[in-house]
């Protein structure tokens, strides 16, 4: 493997080797990562990095396009299909660039957003301060209910009618419950704004069916390529019926906005990536892997309920858990880091009403996207909330190694590279 890398960078191929043996060693549970296929990472490393293509599909900036051309179209015939969906562009870097465009196609800078706040589980480009989308745009948030943990609809409409935002964002990145696009929907039209889903984290859920899909109700959809959809990194803008009703010019607002109003030459390495990762998504294997990761997150919020976790909202609906570690009297930064030593990967996270600052924050987030890819099952989720529990409970570096050599022979009986 990468006999190229190891002749002309010794150095580089060593950082790469513990890398690879990093991913191999540990359980992965960030929810917002994922392992992709071989024939993905191939594409990536492919001449398609080469080329310069400036421009959309037959009318770039630049010769020799040809194949380059086929291979964008391509890509977006199978984003339109798989999302059922009139329009896609699959130029934008990654997400974050994505949202940009959205901001970009549809509202002049100062006027109003309306976003999820990060704390109650929202994105940093759903108009947080310090991002663009707080500091150029005037963004106002919803939350969550405080006794439920959920979305609470009738709240977000009364926000949306006394801050009449021109663009909601319905999104999240932590937050376990399924989002009800329909009601965003009515919100939106009560006040004339567009709707843009920002499905990142659950794009892969949506295609295979375990999570409602946006396509009847946003205007704009949204996602990252390398979540639970399991691709490149990378990005997916489109536009549904609805949008284009809206807005007939929606498509090329999104077009201008992306090239020239924000990037530049598109990485066509990503979007070949992104046209295998889309056809994958395609396959029966995709759709059993969907509700895999499902299952085992429902078997995992079992397992950690059964050892006296309190989760956020009470549970999952799909790939993700958020665990409130107060019960458990140890902060969210600590339960990173011990389980760290253990092998188990996790990030601290800010629950919905956190007494604690955001770099000190009183839970986790947990998912099971890439620990599904391995082929693991609801028995092993059991298994690793029995060795999340002996770590956070010893609270003691000592016992964290050890646990961590069970998770060394776990994730060798599911290798990455088979
Ligand atoms: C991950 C994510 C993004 C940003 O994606 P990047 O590729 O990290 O820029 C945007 N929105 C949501 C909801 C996300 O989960």
């Amino acid at each position: 493997m990468h006999e190229n890398i190891r002749k002309s960078d010794k150095e580089v191929y060593d950082i790469l080797l513990k890398e690879e043996k990093r991913k191999e060693d540990t359980l992965e549970m960030i929810p917002s990562e994922n392992h992709t296929s071989p024939a993905v990472l191939e594409a990536l490393s492919s001449v398609f990095n080469d080329k310069y293509a400036e421009g959309y599909p037959k009318k770039r900036y630049y010769g020799g396009n040809e194949h380059i051309d086929e291979v964008e179209i391509l890509c977006q015939e199978r984003a339109k299909k798989i999302f059922a969906v009139p329009f896609a562009n699959v130029q934008p870097y990654s997400g974050s660039p994505a949202n940009q465009a959205v901001y970009f196609a549809t509202l002049n800078p100062g006027e109003k957003v309306l976003g999820m706040h990060l704390s109650a589980g929202g994105h940093l480009t759903h108009g947080w301060k310090v991002n663009f989308s707080g500091k150029y745009y005037d963004s106002v948030f919803y939350g969550v209910n405080e006794r439920t943990s959920r979305i609470d609809y009738e709240e977000v409409g009364k926000i949306a009618k006394k801050e009449r935002p021109k663009l909601i964002f319905a999104g999240t990145t932590s937050y376990p419950r399924f989002l009800d696009f329909k009601k965003f929907r009515e919100i939106a039209d009560s006040v004339g704004a567009y709707l843009c889903t920002d499905v990142s984290h659950i794009s892969g859920l949506i295609v295979s069916g375990t999570h409602p899909s946006p396509a009847e109700h946003a205007h704009i959809i949204t996602t990252t390529t390398h979540k639970t959809l399991r691709g490149p990194r990378g990005a997916l803008i489109m536009t549904t019926r609805a949008g284009i009703e809206k807005d007939e010019d929606l498509p090329e607002k999104i077009d201008k906005a992306v090239f020239p109003g924000l990037q530049g030459g598109p990485h066509e390495h990503q979007i070949a990536a992104i046209a295998i990762c889309l056809k994958e998504a395609m396959s029966p294997v995709f759709k059993k892997y969907g509700e895999q990761i499902v299952e085992n997150s429902k078997a995992l919020a079992e397992g950690l309920r059964e050892r006296g976790f309190s989760l956020i909202s009470g549970g999952t609906d799909n790939h993700l858990l958020v665990v409130d570690m107060r019960s458990k009297d140890i902060s969210g930064k600590e339960t990173q880091e011990l389980l760290e030593s253990a092998g188990i990967v996790v990030n601290k996270n800010a629950i919905p009403f956190d007494p604690e600052p955001p770099f000190n924050p009183s839970g986790i987030r947990l998912g099971t996207p890439a620990v599904t890819t391995r082929g693991m099952r609801e028995r092993e989720m059991k298994e690793i909330a029995e060795m999340i529990a002996e770590v956070v409970e010893k609270k003691d570096e000592k016992t964290a190694v050890e646990v961590g050599e069970k998770v060394k022979k776990l994730c060798h009986k599911f290798p990455l590279r088979k």
